[in-house]
């Protein structure tokens, strides 16, 4: 079958016509059909469009890049509403990415901070030796009950190896802010849902985190360069019963000999795509047991900086319950009056209810507790509410109490060489991550081009 034809029948509406029986070609003639198009099946697209194949990407939504989102709004600075970095350029297989397309990178350092009381005073040198005393008591809880037979919350496994309860009120309040700011913020799960025991059993590249000038979006449109994809594309149901894959969106049917999916861990737990037959059941254990966690992400902008100009970070140990500990400044990086904040896990998800209005005027709340009932209102904002969104339902998946870490590798595992799965989700050491999300995409691209050539 030409390119042409493969073309034609990828696009072909049924409406009730018969589909012609193929038996699974051997080759790289073979059909592939990618389901999204983030950087898991677009990795994989190009591997594969490289090695020959004939590769149709369906996109549920109105653009690509799934989690990597980068906003055109603000006309002078592209902002990135999903991932912004590469985490440890060293050796990471993105810094080798960017280096090829000549993506301008610039570096944010954890060493440039400014960190503040829940009163909004700077913290002296002996309140910040304090401070880091109890992280180390909490990483030592946690490294305990890493080496522990029964699981427990990373929330009740630092409760209880920092004696929480007999500690002051104060230190109560920073081992919460230790937990949100360190914890919640990276893995995006609540701490009460998080795992202890499989508590950092990732890996990580070594190095610095660099953040794109052009915004993240630049990887994806190298990758995007000469792939066939289709956008607004929704799959409800993919029939893998016979030889020939049958997949469905909202108006057209497809076919395909193998069909990668690489829909995020919040979709296949929300049930979105009918799998006949259903998937097997270590598949469907992991999609329950994995955790899929909400960062949601806050920009603020200001007519001038009134926060200190060398600080990549603002953090503020809140009052009450964990809200806006943490800021990122886009002043010394893009000299822009900027401020990033986030919010996580169960913060997160609440919040999500909240008017835009709402959202905005707890963050100032938080910055004028810092600098003052003067400082001035944000000119503009753009808010993120990723658990909402209906392609991903939350930011990233979290080794969730309950769930093993093997977990992963039967989401990720192939079956019968016909329906194969790749996305951030599948990678037992790179979970979380857009790097982790394109070696699953080169993995899937490997495994199909072994079954196709035996
Ligand atoms: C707020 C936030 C901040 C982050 N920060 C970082 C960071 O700084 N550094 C980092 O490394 N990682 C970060 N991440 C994580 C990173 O963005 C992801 O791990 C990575 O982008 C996931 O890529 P993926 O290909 O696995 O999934 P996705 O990018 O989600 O791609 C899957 C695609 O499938 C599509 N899809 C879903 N359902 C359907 C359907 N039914 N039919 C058709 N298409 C469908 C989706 O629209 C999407 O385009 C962040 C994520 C978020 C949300």
């Amino acid at each position: 079958m030409n390119r042409r034809e493969f073309l034609i029948l990828m696009g072909w509406i049924l409406a009730g016509a018969q589909i012609p029986f193929k038996a699974r070609a051997a080759s790289a003639e073979e059909r592939i059909l990618i389901i999204g198009a983030g950087m898991s099946g677009l990795a994989a697209a190009q591997t594969l469009v490289k090695k020959g194949y004939e590769v149709v990407v369906l996109e549920g939504r109105n653009r690509l890049g799934g989690r990597i989102w980068t906003s055109q709004n603000w006309k002078d600075t592209p902002l990135d509403l999903g991932a912004s970095w590469i985490h440890g350029v060293k050796d990471n297989p993105l810094t080798a990415l960017a280096a090829q397309i000549q993506a301008k990178t610039v570096q944010t350092s954890y060493d440039r901070y400014s960190i503040y009381t829940s009163d909004g005073k700077a913290l002296n040198q002996s309140q910040e030796a304090h401070l880091e005393s109890l992280w180390h008591k909490i990483q030592s809880a946690i490294q305990q009950a890493n080496q522990q037979n029964k699981d427990q919350s990373l929330q009740s496994a630092v409760y209880k190896g920092v004696k929480y309860q007999s500690l002051s009120r104060q230190d109560q309040q920073w081992v919460d802010f230790l937990i949100s700011a360190r914890i919640e913020q990276e893995y995006a799960g609540s701490s009460k849902l998080l795992s202890a025991q499989w508590y950092e059993s990732e890996a990580e590249f070594d190095g610095p985190d660099a953040l794109f000038s052009q915004g993240y979006q630049i990887l994806i449109q190298a990758l995007a360069k000469g792939i066939q994809y289709t956008l607004n594309q929704e799959v409800k149901s993919i029939d893998w019963s016979e030889d020939e894959i049958v997949v469905k969106t909202q108006n057209k049917t497809y076919l395909a000999d193998r069909v990668l999916v690489t829909v995020p861990l919040g979709v296949l737990k929300a049930g979105k795509i009918q799998f006949s037959p259903a998937l097997p059941q270590e598949k469907t254990k992991a999609i329950q047991a994995l955790g899929m966690g909400i960062l949601n992400k806050l920009y603020l902008r200001f007519p001038r900086a009134f926060w200190p100009e060398q600080s990549d970070w603002i953090e503020k140990i809140p009052q009450g319950q964990a809200a806006w500990t943490e800021w990122l400044s886009l002043k010394r990086t893009f000299q822009l009056p900027i401020l990033l904040g986030f919010s996580s896990g169960e913060k997160a998800k609440s919040m999500e209810k909240w008017s835009d209005q709402e959202i905005v005027s707890s963050a100032m709340q938080t910055l004028q507790t810092i600098f003052g009932k003067n400082i001035p209102k944000p000119s503009d904002y753009q808010i993120t509410r990723w658990g909402e969104d209906p392609f991903s339902y939350g930011s990233y998946s979290f080794n969730a109490l309950g769930a093993l870490p093997p977990m992963r590798e039967n989401l990720a595992k192939n079956i019968e060489e016909i329906l194969f799965f790749a996305g951030e989700a599948t990678e037992r050491y790179h979970f979380s991550t857009v790097h982790g999300a394109y070696l699953s995409g080169l993995r899937a691209a490997q495994e199909i081009s072994n079954a196709s050539n035996p």
